[in-house]
Parts: C-alpha cells; sequence; structure tokens
C-alpha cells in the first residue's frame, strides 16, 4: 500500500491547519523535505536528528514525521552532521514533516490533549496562549496532587524519565490543573497559572527559576520531561496517517534524558 505525497501533505496540512496556526521562526510547519513522490511507510521521531533519520530508513519509511524539524536551530552550513542526515534522507527517498505548535494546540491528535488523557485529565479550555492560539489545556480535578504527580511519573518512566515535581505538601488537593508540554513551565504561564487559579502546571521541563516562582504563586509544576511529553502527538499523527491512508508506521524512540 502506497499514497502519494502530495495527499498525504495536503492531509496533514488541513487537519492541523498548518497554514493558520502561529510559530516560532525555525518551527517551519509542514513539509520540509520533499521525496520523488510516494509514501510506503511513516516513521515518527519527537526530534529530528541522525537517529531518527536511521531509523527511519531502517523502518522503510519514506515519510518521517517529527515534532522539532529540521530547521529548528536556524540557518545553519549543511555540513558535519547536518549533511550526512540530508545526504541519508536523500539518498532513500526519506520525505520529512514537522508539526510544532498546530501539533502541541490539535484538540485530539496533540501533544497536550494526549498529555491530559493518558493522565486521566478531562480539559474544559484552553491554556498557555500564543499570538492566536491556546497551546495547552486547562481542566477541573479533584485528586491528591501526589497522586497525580505520581501518574505523571508513571507516563515518564516509559519514555526514560525521572519526573520532578516543585514540594507538594501533605494532604494538598489538585483542583484545577493545566498542562503546557514540552518547555512548557515559564515566567508567563506561571503567572497564567497564577491569575487563572490553576494550582498544578504539568510540564515538560522549564529553567530553575520557575520553581521559585511556582512557590511563590502557590502553584505545583510537575516537570514529566521535554521529550516524554512530546512522545504523543507525532505517534497520534503517524496512526491518523495509518488510518487515512493505509501505510504503516513506526516510532523511532530516542529520549534525550530531558
Ligand atoms: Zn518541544
Amino acid at each position: 500500500m502506497t499514497a502519494a505525497l502530495h495527499a498525504v501533505v495536503a492531509a496533514l496540512d488541513a487537519e492541523l491547519r498548518t497554514r493558520e496556526i502561529p510559530d516560532y521562526g525555525g518551527a517551519v510547519n509542514g513539509l520540509q523535505l520533499a521525496n520523488p513522490g510516494e509514501v510506503r511507510g511513516v516513521a515518527a521521531a519527537v526530534d529530528f536528528s541522525r537517529a531518527a533519520v536511521d531509523g527511519a530508513i531502517a523502518a522503510g519509511a519514506s515519510l518521517l514525521v517529527v515534532h522539532h524539524g529540521m530547521f529548528w536551530g536556524g540557518a545553519q552550513p549543511i555540513v558535519g552532521p547536518a549533511y550526512e542526515r540530508l545526504q541519508r534522507l536523500l539518498a532513500h527517498d526519506v520525505a520529512v514533516y514537522a508539526s510544532h505548535l498546530p501539533l502541541d494546540a490539535h484538540p485530539t491528535l496533540g501533544n497536550n490533549a494526549g498529555l491530559a488523557r493518558a493522565l486521566g485529565l478531562e480539559p474544559d479550555g484552553g491554556f498557555a496562549r500564543y499570538k492566536t492560539v491556546d497551546v495547552g489545556v486547562t481542566g477541573e480535578a479533584d485528586v491528591e496532587t501526589a497522586a497525580l504527580a505520581a501518574r505523571a511519573s508513571a507516563f515518564a518512566a516509559e519514555w526514560g524519565h525521572a519526573t520532578r515535581t516543585t514540594p507538594i505538601a501533605a494532604g494538598r488537593r489538585t483542583r484545577r490543573w493545566a498542562i503546557c508540554t514540552g518547555a512548557g513551565a515559564s515566567t508567563d504561564t506561571l503567572r497564567e497559572a497564577g491569575e487563572r487559579g490553576v494550582d498544578t502546571l504539568i510540564v515538560g521541563e522549564g529553567p530553575h527559576h520557575t520553581a521559585i516562582d511556582a512557590v511563590e504563586r502557590d502553584v505545583v509544576v510537575i516537570y514529566a520531561g521535554h521529550y516524554a511529553t512530546e512522545t504523543i502527538g507525532v505517534r497520534a499523527l503517524a496512526a491518523w496517517i495509518e488510518e487515512r491512508f493505509g501505510v504503516p508506521w513506526t516510532f523511532v524512540g530516542e529520549p534525550t534524558g530531558l
């Protein structure tokens, strides 16, 4: 079973609202590298990397779907590792499709919606606004914060990550939570959490000062791993492609430890 690359790309762009959703400069959402035109299999990876490229080739994939794409680090000369990656992709007719904030924000396939599901939480709204889009989700619960942190730990451990949290007082309960996967803890998200009555913020990672801000705003932050919290979207997207186009998919896991 094969599918036309242009048809797969058009379907992805429509589903993810690739043209409408704003993003950071290096994200370049959509098709980043073409191939001769056919998709036989799909490989999903969180990060564009040599390991992802080699994993895609080993799996016989002709489309690599990633969250952090080829141009993440900005414009760079195509030499050294960058040349090696590109050379191998071209030699094996592997196209690359990247989706960053469009995938974070997608209401069912997205990292944020998916992490809520994985933790048994039901979103009732958006969180972490970036320009015109809510990247994250928020909702109500009535659960011991330590129990919620344990769920996050169990989830992250599957992806090789040891979850950390800011201090959790004995018996503390989570009544309003918010999720922002990846580098989701920041001055902005902590301010938003404080303003919106969020008592528990679940993120991938964040700078050290976010743990201090959190205590002062009476918010518990659960750091479940940048990599771990962003394994969800690319896998959901690859499965979505298989459902619609009948081409098999595989996940190329390459935990970063962060
Ligand atoms: Zn990320």
